[in-house]
């Protein structure tokens, strides 16, 4: 069976910039794109933060354009979701559908995944009112009046580009402070068509029975007074999960699940590097993905050196 010099898993940030540096080394590497291919960006709108764009650029088209190119010097892409990883001989194996894959290192780049709520009622109404992407689902509720959850940049942006839709959006959060970015929180509060609800927990989103979003079961966490907030869709910005759930009992992880590296992105295991939101609780920004995944890419290098191809 063909032996791969190197595999990057997930295909954000951190696996695209991998993939281009490890294409320009000539280590032909093979992306498995997994769920969601070109990660938490291709969810997202306007970037404003990624260096060398001044007018911003779409995060679809960021992507994108980090795809072409690594494509462009020989990364090979296959679509398809990991399930299984043995990392506990050489070459590591991967499962992808009934196929294995083997390769003599592996750069995990598998990002991380929005986070829900765990209501009663979330599961069976997402994607018919329950949502965890504004880009995607965002246009359906036209002229309706919304929720957005979270107190992050994520919540904010959220909020922030729902008002090209919706004709109120209310903005719900668990505490009375912030932790978004202050020009993110500044522009969310400029906008007229946001209002804001603090101290507030989310206990439950009816309507099942009807299957659409109706109101939010809401408690004041200061009164401790329970209502329902009538409302047509409840878009979740309360951060991520990290993607690390087959490396478990492998790699080691932190308490929420991270995995935990060494010298950026050295793993325990020999040969296996991982970059990227998978790894960083701290900085969690695409440019500090892409950095990571260059880093992964360059150790990806020296190891195939040392230990030869
Ligand atoms: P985050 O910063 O971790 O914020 C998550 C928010 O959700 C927090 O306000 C948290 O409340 C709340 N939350 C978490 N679990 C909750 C629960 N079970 N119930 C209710 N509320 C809950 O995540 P993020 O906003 O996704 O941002 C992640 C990273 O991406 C950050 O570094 C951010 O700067 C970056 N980002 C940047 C941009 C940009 O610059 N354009 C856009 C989006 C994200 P507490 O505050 O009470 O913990």
């Amino acid at each position: 069976m063909d032996i791969r010099d190197v595999v990057v898993i997930g295909s954000g940030c951190a696996g695209h910039t991998a993939a281009l540096y490890t294409a320009r080394a000539n280590l032909k590497p093979l992306v498995l794109e997994g769920h969601q291919p070109g990660g938490q960006l291709s969810l997202t709108t306007l970037v404003e933060n990624f260096p060398g764009f001044p007018d911003g650029i779409q995060g679809p088209e960021l992507i994108e354009n980090m795809r072409k190119q690594a494509a462009r010097f020989g990364a090979e892409y296959r679509m398809g979701h990991v399930s299984k990883a043995n990392l506990s001989k050489r070459p590591f194996e991967l499962s992808l559908g009934k196929e294995t894959i083997l390769s003599r290192t592996l750069i995990i780049a598998s990002g991380a995944s929005a986070r829900w709520l765990g209501l009663p009622n979330e599961q069976a109404l997402i994607g018919r009112g329950v949502s965890s992407c504004a880009t995607c689902d965002g246009f359906f509720f036209s002229g309706k009046e919304i929720t957005v959850i979270g107190g992050g940049d994520s919540a904010m942006e959220e909020a922030t580009f729902l008002t090209r839709f919706a004709s109120k959006v209310t903005l719900i959060h668990r505490r009375d402070e912030f932790r978004a970015s202050k020009i993110m929180l500044d522009r969310a509060r400029s906008n007229s068509k946001i209002a804001f609800m603090t101290d507030t927990v989310v206990d439950d989103v009816l309507d099942a029975s009807k299957q659409e979003v109706t109101s939010l079961r809401l408690r004041n966490l200061k009164s401790g007074k329970s209502r329902d907030f009538p409302t047509s869709a409840m878009f979740l910005g309360i951060g991520h999960i990290p993607n690390a759930k087959i490396f478990e009992g492998q790699l080691d992880t932190d308490a929420d699940g991270y995995l935990v590296t060494t010298k950026n992105v050295f793993t325990k295991v020999p040969g296996v590097f991982a970059c990227g939101d998978v790894q960083d609780r701290r900085y969690r920004q695409a440019i500090t993905a892409a950095g990571s995944g260059c880093m992964a890419a360059l150790e990806v290098e020296k190891y195939l050196e040392e230990v030869g191809h």
